[in-house]
């Protein structure tokens, strides 16, 4: 396979290939699109088994950014790093600062922040070579955990989708969540002050038993969150959680949660529309927690602090859009995951006439 026939390739305007003798850093940067602005997406630290893997990856990566950043009407395209190796036992300093250079030598097309396997603390390394880098911590600009905006936009999705699959507010509504980390925990604890009853699992079981606690939530094994007798459906774990074992399982009507990727593959998103199952499409409910990066990125640009005001002001749009996909679904009879990908492309290719006729 070479990068151009890659399924995972789409259009993407450069790909950047990165290796420093010293460190052993190999790394690539995938830029998506520039249309809207810079590309910005995080830093994957992953232990590939080949280097077509992380290619692969780092393409997909960077096309989904362009695609969230667009629903999340942010002036930012898509863009995404992976460095291959284990960031268990392959982190040091230096290697952070010669990925800093590699970002830097892309000069500002694209922005970099934390993924799987890389900590605001790396970051803080790589930012000793170059200023491109969203995510850090004790400075006026920096934007913290991003989590708590992310479950606040997945909260709010998850209300919408009940007003439109059920005709009614969250309360007494059964909600199954399936992991209770930063944004499902968050997630459970605004579900719970509305009056809505939980049922939770997890694989972490000191995760479980304060949420638990904390929320009088029933607790389930994991295998078994996708038998709840729950009225909604909140993948907040890991990618892939709505597939073709999982899909018959489920009794819910509304699928809405933080994760990335919850559907196995596009045909999926059809087989949920046909059982009359409302999916609310996760790169635009999850999508607070760019926004927050964004707020980041916002202010360094300006010099500014980081002004949450403006985070609030794009959250709300954010829910707007999502309404906005599920009206087209519904006026137009199509999955709503087609919808919003359709959006998105339509947003990224307005932007990129706008600029070429500029
Ligand atoms: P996290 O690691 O804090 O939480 C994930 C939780 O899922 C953990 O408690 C983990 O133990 C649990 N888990 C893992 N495998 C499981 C399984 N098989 N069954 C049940 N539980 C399992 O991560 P997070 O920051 O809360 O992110 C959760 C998801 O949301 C991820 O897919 C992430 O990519 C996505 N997301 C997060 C943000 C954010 O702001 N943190 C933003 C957008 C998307």
């Amino acid at each position: 396979m070479t990068l151009f026939d890659s399924p995972a390739f789409e259009g993407h305007e450069g790909v950047h290939a990165f290796f420093d003798e010293k460190t052993g850093l190999k790394c690539i940067i995938a830029v998506h699109s520039t249309a809207r602005g810079p590309a910005a997406g995080g830093c994957r630290m992953w232990p590939y088994a080949s280097a077509e893997l992380a290619l692969e990856d780092a393409l997909r990566l960077s096309r989904a950014m362009s695609y969230k950043n667009a629903m999340a009407d942010l002036e930012l395209g898509g863009g995404k790093a992976v460095i291959i190796g284990d960031s268990r036992t392959m982190k040091t300093p230096a290697l952070f600062e010669a990925f800093g250079r590699a970002v830097e030598d892309v000069g500002g097309k694209y922005w970099t922040a934390e993924d799987v396997g890389v900590s605001p603390a790396d970051l803080m390394h790589a930012r000793r070579s170059t200023r491109y880098v969203a995510g850090l911590t004790g400075h006026a600009a920096a934007s913290g955990d991003p989590s708590p905006v992310t479950a606040e936009g997945v909260f709010r999705g998850v209300k919408l989708g009940v007003e439109r699959a059920l005709g009614r507010g969250l309360a007494g509504v059964t909600v199954a969540i399936q992991g209770v980390g930063h944004v499902g925990g968050f997630l459970a604890e605004k579900l719970h002050a509305a009056g809505a009853k939980l049922i939770v699992t997890d694989v972490n079981q000191d995760a479980l038993r304060e949420i638990a606690d904390k929320t009088g939530a029933q607790v389930v094994a994991p295998n078994m969150i996708f038998d709840a007798e729950a009225d909604v459906f909140a993948p907040c774990a890991l990618g892939g959680a709505v597939n073709a074992d999982t899909l018959p399982r489920l009794r819910c009507k509304v699928i809405a949660g933080g994760a990335n990727n919850q559907l196995s593959d596009p045909e999926i998103g059809r087989a949920v529309y046909d059982r009359g199952m409302l999916y609310l499409p996760d790169y635009v409910i999850n999508g607070g927690g760019i926004i927050n990066v964004a707020g980041e990125i916002r202010a360094l640009d300006r010099t500014e602090a980081f002004d949450p005001n403006w985070v609030a002001g794009k959250l709300d749009r954010l829910m707007e859009t999502l309404a906005e996909v599920l009206d087209r679904s519904k006026a137009e009879h199509r999955p709503t995951h087609e919808v919003a990908n359709e959006m998105a492309k339509a947003r990224i290719t307005l932007a990129a006439e706008q600029k070429a006729a500029a």
